[in-house]
């Protein structure tokens, strides 16, 4: 009987455990054994390994997050963590193991693919950061969380005519910030990717103001002054600063932070997390190794793992660009 196992690692993202479902059923209806790994790669190296039933995945297709858990762990980059992995696989006699993350969780299959297992990934991170693929789970509830809370802060703009900034989550990209800018009317969006002008954009909001318009979003990629993870202070406060200072607008700053991980997922990422589990164990099935299940012009797309790595994945200059006419300022 073939043994498959499943990880979930880097950030986690709602959508995963539709993928997990449909990696054990599926697996399960071609009778093979599946083992879930918990929190990623350090539950693998530790032995945090159990075996998954259909009952195992029950009940899990509207809950957000992941029930494997994920983690960071840099001791899988250790030549001990290493060696300890391969020594759990050995032990289990897994084939393949099918991994759900970003392209630090690649790089790791890539790892376990050097140790003669084979490897499928499925992409899944809310930043839609990873080449080869148009959507990764999670992204699509994300954006659908920014625009209820830019709903909300609009209600409360207009009725104080303020200005409120908003900054959203997406690492170094502002695949978040375009999407929810252009469907949730922002009156700018600011990105990593594109060099803004934030006098222009304070000329703008003061012009706004004097025809009648006092009350205006700014969404703000968390990722504008370099790693999020690094800065001293984060985009929305440098630019909300600048704002209040330079317009005199009464400017209020929101960070959404983590609420844009959590939440039941979408229509669209249990579609994506039930479509690429699936084909992800047909894909171990057949004997292929290496592989990411992506999702390209409306359909499941398979690539090489190396290529998604090192495809830079570019958000769309065209939707910032509508965004901003759309704005009608
Ligand atoms: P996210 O986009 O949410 O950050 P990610 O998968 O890119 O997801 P990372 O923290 O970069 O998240 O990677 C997750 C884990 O993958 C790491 O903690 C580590 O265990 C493993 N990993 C990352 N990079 C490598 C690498 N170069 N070689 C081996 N394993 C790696």
């Amino acid at each position: 009987m073939m043994k498959i196992g499943i990880l979930t690692s880097g950030g986690d993202a709602p959508g995963m455990n539709a993928a997990i479902r449909a990696i054990v059923r599926t697996a399960l209806y071609h009778d093979c054994q599946v083992f879930g790994i918990k929190r990623g790669f350090g539950g693998l190296l530790n032995g945090e390994i159990v075996p998954m039933n259909s009952r195992a995945v029950s009940d899990i297709l509207q809950r957000g997050g992941t029930i494997l858990q994920s983690a960071r762990c840099p001791e899988f980059n250790t030549p001990e963590g290493r060696q300890k992995a391969k020594e759990q696989l050995v032990e289990l006699g897994l084939k393949g193991l099918i991994v759900i993350g970003g392209d630090g969780t690649f790089r790791g299959a890539q790892v376990i693919n050097e140790m003669g297992f084979q490897t499928v990934g499925i992409p899944a991170t809310i930043d839609n950061d990873i080449g080869c693929t148009d959507f990764s789970i999670g992204f699509d509830t994300t954006v659908n969380t920014v625009l209820d809370a830019m709903n909300k802060i609009r209600d409360t703009a207009f009725s104080h005519d303020r200005v409120y900034v908003v900054e959203v989550m997406g690492k170094k990209s502002g695949f978040i910030a375009v999407s929810a800018g252009l469907t949730g009317g922002a009156e700018a969006i600011l990105v990593p990717e594109v060099s803004f002008d934030l006098d222009e954009i304070c000329s703008q909001l003061k012009r706004s103001a004097a025809v009648g318009k006092a009350h205006s979003i700014i969404l703000v990629a968390e990722g504008l002054n370099g790693d999020p993870k690094e800065v001293e202070k984060s985009s929305g406060f440098v630019v909300g600063d600048y704002i209040r200072k330079h317009t005199g607008c009464d400017t209020r700053i929101t960070v959404l932070g983590h609420i844009q991980r959590g939440g039941t997922p979408s229509f669209f990422d249990r579609r994506l997390g039930t479509l690429m589990g699936n084909k992800a164990v047909e894909l171990i099935l057949d004997g292929a190794t290496e592989k990411m299940v992506g999702f390209t012009n409306n359909q499941i797309q398979i690539s090489d793992i190396n290529k998604a790595i090192k495809t830079k994945k570019t958000i769309d200059f065209s939707e910032l660009e509508l965004a901003h006419v759309m704005a009608g300022l």
